[in-house]
């Protein structure tokens, strides 16, 4: 039987239970980083951070029930993760391919001063090839590989190399074909310009349609488009070992003790387990995170309350590089991989505290909200649709994330108010634009601010709109008119931002919906 996605994430958690880890809660999907930014969380590696650093200790409070002091030398979980913004923006990609979304679970297994390359690569091959029974002439592994030449650090990662080669060598395929040389951007892990850092090893998939197990022929052309931005083949679990400190002075020097640290994308690896019937099928097969129970409860929701329904179809590169949906389902599609996708990020965000606003990261969340609610239109949605779906994600989520629902209510709320805020202008807005676009191939500074300010328009919103008509936005122009008026509405501002944080709390989240709304009023 093809498993679900529940019995997938404890499948990885039982297997590393087995393997002595101490099993730990997600963290909160806000974080504050080491320099006091309040961020999004955007890899399991984060929680550790300061005490693996020795900044903080671990106690009783940092998780629940499960340690009464220090980091375990050998954790698991799954970590909610949030990438829309800074180092790791995959904001507009989302829709647009089937594995990249702002919202996702990060299973991950660490080892501190523990075990190190050995284990890791052994758990790694024996939890996807023996357990889980991917067929090995698809999987690639990918090591560090420095260009001395380019100035990058440490040494080619071969102790990883050939860990790798005996798993292949032992199925019988070549390890040339299937370990891959990967680069610094790629391939080496750093913390920050200094600190704790080392090489990381990741395991690819080739997923493109045809026998369950590849030619030597076809496992060359695969091991070609490991790292690239060919869906056939996508990144499923990167291992990183910390093995080096990056000094001030430029220089790696040998760390007193190792560290395994790893990341896999939960929502993909469902993917290929179920879009390929549990490795039987990969002919026909719909390998797409959507495709998958993750997500289908929500889209069955958006179908029953939109009529549209969702056909899996993917818009092509055009022209210019720029994907965008053309065909009538294309656009359909887009918009329920969009809505579904950003539903998770402010639905997991706001049962974390973090609401809506109009800074930083609580900007990030209303930029995302009214990409929704842009793409609701799509779907003919005219009134707010989106704080619907959050009991059907509740339902299926709040095994495993009791925070949905226990703040299901709030969460509803907040989303409602936002959602008919921002369809008062949204109409009329694209209306303008759509005049303004028949003018010309630009987007000026002052038009794009006008979006912004008179009618609440983002200016990624702006951007998106004018992408799919192929023109393009100063954007420049528009960050000189909002310096003008953040200086000018300076006071403001800081109002607004107090307002804001006074709510980042790890308290139950007071339902602030209609505060907001005066803030709203600001901004519209
Ligand atoms: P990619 O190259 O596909 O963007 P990445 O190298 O940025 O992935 P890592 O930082 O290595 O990703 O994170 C570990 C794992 O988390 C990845 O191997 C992938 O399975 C998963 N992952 C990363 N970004 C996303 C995302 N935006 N949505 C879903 N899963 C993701
Ligand atoms: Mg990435
Ligand atoms: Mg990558
Ligand atoms: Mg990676």
């Amino acid at each position: 039987a093809v498993p679900t996605a529940a019995q997938i994430r404890q499948t990885f958690l039982d297997f590393f239970k087995s393997k002595d880890h101490t099993i730990v809660p997600s963290d909160n999907v806000g974080y504050t980083s080491r320099d006091g930014a309040r961020i999004f969380t955007n890899a399991g590696m984060n929680q550790f951070v300061p005490i693996f650093l020795g900044e903080r200790s671990a106690d009783v409070d940092t998780w629940p029930g499960v340690l009464s002091k220090g980091l375990p030398t050998r954790a698991a979980d799954t970590q909610k993760c949030i990438r829309a913004g800074g180092k790791h923006n995959d904001l507009e990609d989302v829709g647009l391919d089937t594995y990249h979304h702002t919202f996702f679970e990060m299973l991950g297994n660490w080892s501190f001063g523990d075990y190190f390359k050995k284990e890791a690569i052994s758990w790694s091959w024996e939890l996807i090839v023996e357990r889980f029974k991917f067929p090995p002439s698809r999987v690639f592994a990918t090591i560090y590989q420095p260009n001395k030449e380019k100035g990058d650090p440490a040494d080619r990662d071969q102790e990883s190399w050939d860990l790798w080669a005996e798993k292949f060598r032992s199925v019988g395929l070549d390890p040339e074909i299937h370990i891959v040389n990967g680069n610094k951007k790629d391939n080496f892990w750093m913390m920050a310009d200094t600190g704790p850092c080392g090489p990381c090893t990741e395991i690819h998939i080739d997923l493109t349609p045809g026998p369950i197990e590849l030619s030597e022929e076809r496992q060359r052309a695969g091991a070609k488009l490991v790292n690239g931005s060919d869906a056939s083949c996508i990144e499923i679990w990167n291992n990183v070992f910390i093995q080096y400190n990056a000094n001030p002075d430029g220089t790696f020097t040998p760390l007193p003790a190792q560290h395994v640290d790893t990341g896999m994308g939960f929502e993909r690896l469902t993917s290929i387990i179920q879009g390929t019937k549990n490795f039987t099928d990969f002919e026909t097969a719909k390998i797409s995170n959507y495709d998958t129970d993750v997500f289908k409860p929500i889209f069955d929701e958006l179908t029953r309350l939109s009529g549209k329904h969702y056909q899996s179809t993917l818009p092509l590169p055009n022209e210019q590089g720029h994907v965008i949906p053309v065909t009538e389902q294309e656009k359909v599609d887009v918009a329920f991989r969009v809505i579904a996708d950003h539903l998770r990020t402010l639905s997991f965000s706001i049962a974390d505290g973090i609401q809506p606003g109009n800074s930083d990261r609580n900007y990030t969340l209303r930029r995302i909200l009214r990409r929704a609610v842009k793409y609701g239109r799509t779907l003919e949605f005219k009134e707010p649709f989106f704080y619907k779906l959050v009991d059907v994600l509740a339902l299926h989520m709040g095994d495993v994330f009791p925070e949905l629902r226990a703040r299901k209510d709030q969460i509803k709320a907040v989303l409602k108010v936002e959602e008919e805020a921002f369809n008062r202008t949204l109409d009329r807005g694209i209306a303008l634009f759509e005049s303004e676009a028949s003018k010309g191939s630009s987007i000026t500074g002052d038009f794009a601010f006008q979006l912004y300010d008179t009618f609440g328009f983002p200016l990624d919103l702006t951007e998106l709109l004018a992408r799919e008509r192929g023109l393009t936005v100063d954007t420049e122009g528009f960050e000189k008119l909002m310096t003008e008026q953040r200086e000018r509405a300076r006071s403001a501002m800081k109002k607004n931002v107090v307002s804001v944080s006074e709510i980042e709390t790890k308290e139950p989240t007071k339902f602030i919906g209609y505060d907001e709304l005066e803030t709203e009023a600001k901004v519209l």
